[in-house]
């Protein structure tokens, strides 16, 4: 009766609040969820390459061997070595971009510049690693500059440049374009013809040591964290990444920043033609 009606109109959002209460659990348990899940991958990933390192300096220890079967020992520890050398590296990038601000917008860098540092390192790994070598096009079609952090905005590109020559075989065409789009927004979009990604696994890629073939990205020197450092890189210059992919024809990767961020290079020709 009475009473209870009173005790009602006393907490009358008490049902409410306790949702709430509930939502933040949850938003917390799974913030918990991925920090485990994230110590456990990045357990995995080191404990891999340490295992085999352990296991040659046991054969090197116990086994008399050869000069030149030592060496070739010791140039696969130096491999495992430079995995693990690898892995931090990009861990330290993460949590660096992950701990500072979005850059200012009067810091501005030279498109040409990255775009050509780009076509030496995609043309140096698909010789280390092709024994056709791929046909690479790399265009150029506005000179411009972009608001950021140059080391960032050049990781962001060679990551998706060098993943398109890892994973397209060789004889494959990997094509990086720069170009300014008709609403003043720049795009660096990199095309693939390799083995394409199928649609469910597209919008993971992006997450930390998410790999549709975890053995084929660790035979190419992969560590999994590459897309996610781009995505973190792009999102804090305000841009934004896309994918598009089908399987057995291959990708496309285009990162296209706001056009508050771009900028033409007017050469002294363009500036005095009429
Ligand atoms: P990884 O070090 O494994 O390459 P990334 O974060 O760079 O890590 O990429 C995540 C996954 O996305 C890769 O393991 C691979 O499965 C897929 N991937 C990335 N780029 C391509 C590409 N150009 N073609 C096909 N698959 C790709």
């Amino acid at each position: 009766g009475q009473p209870m009606r009173l005790s009602v109109q006393a907490h009358p959002y008490a049902g409410n609040r306790r949702m709430l209460l509930t939502r933040d659990i949850t938003a917390l348990e799974k913030a918990e969820e991925m920090r485990r899940d994230f110590v456990a991958n990045v357990s995995h990933e080191i404990r891999t390459p340490l295992t085999v390192l352990t296991g040659f300096v046991e054969t090197l220890q116990t086994l008399p061997l050869e000069a030149d079967e030592r060496s070739r020992y010791l140039g696969l520890m130096g491999q495992q070595a430079q995995r693990m050398g690898t892995l931090v590296a990009d861990l330290l990038t993460l949590s660096r971009l992950e701990g500072s601000a979005a850059p200012p917008l009067n810091q501005w860098t030279r498109m040409r510049a990255l775009m050509a540092h780009c076509e030496d390192e995609a043309r140096g790994l698909s010789g280390r690693i092709a024994t056709q070598p791929h046909r690479l096009q790399f265009a150029l079609e506005a000179d411009s500059e972009v608001a950021g952090i140059a080391t960032e905005l050049q990781s962001a590109m060679s990551n998706l440049v060098t993943n398109a020559v890892r994973y397209t075989p060789g004889g494959g065409e990997v094509t990086a374009t720069w170009r300014l789009l008709s609403d003043g927004r720049g795009e660096f979009t990199v095309r693939d013809t390799g083995p394409g990604v199928a649609a469910e696994h597209i919008p993971r890629l992006t997450e930390r040591f998410y790999r549709v073939d975890r053995s084929r990205s660790r035979e190419t020197g992969g560590t999994g964290l590459g897309l996610a450092i781009v995505k973190h890189i792009v999102q804090r210059h305000g841009g934004q990444l896309r994918i598009e992919s089908e399987l057995g024809k291959g990708s496309r990767f285009a990162i296209t920043f706001p056009a508050s961020r771009v900028r033409e290079v007017r050469t002294r020709l363009a500036a005095q033609a009429p």
